[in-house]
């Protein structure tokens, strides 16, 4: 068995439009979609899963892996082997704790010397790392618009205030 680690889901999350929508409509779906993330994330599948395993592992049925793929937070990719039908999570490596893309060199190296070297809160030089403006688990991306440098101490009040989640690049 792997070492259990838990899936990023900060407060905000549950403020999210798009889970709020999900969760008004369905609860047992954000039920079955957090566990569907956990046994991808624990299985290392890079979010994907069969249909047999949401209903046997997970205890999915029909119902809500419709709702989970008419509200788009899965989509089937194909079949597998044994014909089973093959999912995979929308968004994955949101959820993942093990797999995360680096930000690429290129894009950390514009985005300092975009920002000066500075962190664009106060000004330190000291101890800098890349921010997401729009949370990274909120599906805020690695772009050059959506990150900025900050240091240490301003992004994790940042973080404790919005507690959104915190980028360790440096
Ligand atoms: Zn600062």
């Amino acid at each position: 068995m792997s070492k259990w680690k838990s899936i990023q889901l900060p407060v905000s999350w549950y403020q999210n439009a798009d889970v709020l929508k999900l969760f008004a409509h369905s609860r047992s779906a954000v039920g079955v979609f957090l566990m569907l993330a956990t046994y991808c994330s624990d299985r290392r599948t890079g979010g994907k899963f069969s249909e047999m395993g949401a209903k046997y592992v997970v205890q999915a049925t029909d119902d809500e892996l419709k709702i989970l793929e008419d509200f788009g937070w899965i989509k089937r990719i194909g079949l597998d082997k044994r014909g089973d039908i093959l999912y995979r999570i929308v968004g994955f490596r949101r959820y993942n704790p093990y797999a995360r893309d680096p930000i690429p060199k290129e894009l950390r190296e514009a985005v300092y010397e975009r920002d000066g070297y500075k962190c664009v809160n106060c000004g330190s030089t000291e101890h800098l790392s890349l921010d997401h403006i729009y949370p990274w688990i909120l599906g805020g991306e690695d772009t050059y618009d959506n990150l900025q440098t900050m240091c240490r101490s301003c992004n994790s009040r940042k973080g404790a205030k919005t507690d959104a989640h915190k980028d360790d690049t440096t």
